[in-house]
């Protein structure tokens, strides 16, 4: 695609950045400066809380409770009508407000559904959840035309085609970006931004689906990559991509330049700030992502791109997955190693099952890998089902489950070329009498994981952040 003259931008909004209606106000004023010398096509999360509310509403509904969702009915309103009030011109209002109250009519009457059926299917639950965004990019667009600029909302659900796992659903990438082309580009070429729904989109049958928690930073790229974006700016609520997420380490420093596959590497082990899938689109068109603070604007924040030649060497930031477990599987008899490595995972990887860190003694034929809290309950019937056959014969197979387990993982690209990090992370955890249960390095070589106990998780974190001086 040829590109035009200015460079086009796509920026994605947090839910705290969009959380109340004086910090939509500020996200209108980000826009409009950007949209002096750029071309801007803005994608918002929820309003910050909203989707908690939401999901935390279908459940209540679906256990039968008929009072509490609608409680969840009243806070939905106030919470966009504040903004609403604050932040728009009567005309804006006027045509605002009648589309607020139809999504909380949609609320009412799938929550009313729920409560009467005693139940809430993935595929009801992802029309619900994503109803804060509909809520927030409506507002949104308003806050624009109130400051004088052409916007308006779209819905993702129309162009963003996906697979049909609920909950968690993966684009039709190719369907997806001839259609976000088609919806976006109009648009573009009247001078008018486009504000759309971050987490939604919907099969080819037109079902609602969601990207997975924290998906809007992925629908981003997505609609970056589509319309060839010059680059993809997320907005949150940290300068950018930390040495540790600040939460756990307050001293934890901004990386200024991160590679892709350190940012894959970050989110796949639980660094929030990004979605594990949002580096993914923009990787063969290289597009640039960054990371931006809305809250404090001046700061550049993180870029991440392309790994640069001369990278920097050794550790660059210290992530971790607090709620993990650790399974070990045991053979004996005639199984060897390979067998059961082969049977376990062949058996995981059918059901999509993620596995966070691997360590064998293929001596003694035992396998051993970590889950994350949520996969448990799905991996052991997985397992349970692959081995039923050697459970059978006297437990030629055993499978163990150690709970309470965090995976604390040092991540930067040229680890490998990098020695002894291993030996000063053991010495770091030592010193500070943490017991290391497991380790392991990352095939990828640009990570390696530490398996301590859940209660170890931010002292750990600390103390090997601190022993490499990031
Ligand atoms: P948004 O609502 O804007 O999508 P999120 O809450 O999803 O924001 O992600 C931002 C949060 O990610 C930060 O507030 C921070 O606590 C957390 N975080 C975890 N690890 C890191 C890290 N390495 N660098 C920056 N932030 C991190
Ligand atoms: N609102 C959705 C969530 O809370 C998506 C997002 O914020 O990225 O998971
Ligand atoms: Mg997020």
């Amino acid at each position: 695609m040829a590109k035009a003259q200015r460079p086009l931008i796509v920026m994605k909004f947090g839910g705290t950045s969009v959380g109340n209606a004086e910090r939509m106000q500020q996200v209108g004023r980000l826009v409009a400066e950007n949209f002096e010398h750029t071309r801007v096509v803005v994608v918002v999360s929820a309003m910050g809380g909203v989707t908690d509310m939401l999901i935390r509403a279908a459940k209540e509904a679906s256990s039968g409770d008929r009072e509490a969702w609608k409680g969840a009915r009243q806070e939905l309103a106030r919470k966009h009508r504040e903004v609403a009030d604050a932040a728009l011109s009567a005309g804006e209002q006027a045509a605002v407000l009648p589309r607020l109250a139809e999504q909380v009519g949609n609320f009412e009457n799938l929550c009313s559904g729920f409560s009467l059926v005693r139940e809430v299917t993935p595929r009801a639950m992802d029309t619900l959840s994503s109803l804060g965004e509909v809520m927030s990019a409506t507002l949104m667009a308003a806050i624009l035309r109130s400051q004088g600029l052409l916007a308006e909302a779209v819905d993702s659900a129309e162009f963003i085609v996906t697979d049909e796992r609920f909950g968690n659903a993966t684009p039709l990438f190719e369907e997806a970006y001839q259609r976000t082309r088609q919806r976006l580009l109009p648009l573009e070429r009247r001078g008018a931004i486009a504000v759309v729904t971050g987490f939604r989109g919907s099969t080819p049958s037109g079902l609602c689906t969601t990207l997975g928690r924290g998906g809007s930073d992925y629908s981003a790229t997505i609609v970056g990559a589509a319309l060839d974006a010059d680059e993809t700016w997320i907005w949150t609520d940290v300068d950018g991509v930390m040495s540790a997420d600040p939460k756990l380490v307050p001293h934890a420093r901004i990386i200024p330049e991160i590679s892709y596959q350190e940012a894959i590497e970050l989110s796949f082990f639980g660094a929030k700030v990004l979605h594990p899938k949002t580096i993914q689109p923009v990787i063969r068109q290289k597009i640039p992502v960054w990371i931006k603070n809305t809250f404090n604007p001046s700061c550049p924040g993180t870029k991440i791109g392309p790994s640069p030649a001369n990278g920097a060497r050794g550790v660059k930031a210290i992530t971790s997955v607090s709620k993990s477990q650790l399974i070990t599987l045991s053979a004996k008899g005639s199984l060897t190693f390979a067998g059961l490595a082969a049977k376990a995972f062949s058996a995981l990887s059918m059901e999509e099952v993620d596995t966070l860190m691997v360590t064998q003694s293929s001596a003694d034929n035992v396998l051993c890998f970590a889950v994350r809290d949520a996969d448990l309950k799905r991996v052991k019937t997985i397992l349970e089902k692959a081995f039923e056959l050697e459970m059978l014969h006297d437990q030629r197979v055993s499978i163990e489950v150690m709970p309470h387990v965090a995976i604390v993982v040092a991540i930067g690209e040229n680890m490998k070329g990098t020695p002894g990090i291993a030996g000063r992370s053991f010495g770091a955890l030592g010193r500070k009498g943490i017991n290391l249960i497991a380790i392991a390095q990352g095939s990828s070589e640009i990570s390696i994981s530490f398996a301590v106990k859940s209660s170890d998780v931010r002292e750990a974190v600390q103390a090997i952040h601190d022993e490499f001086h990031l």
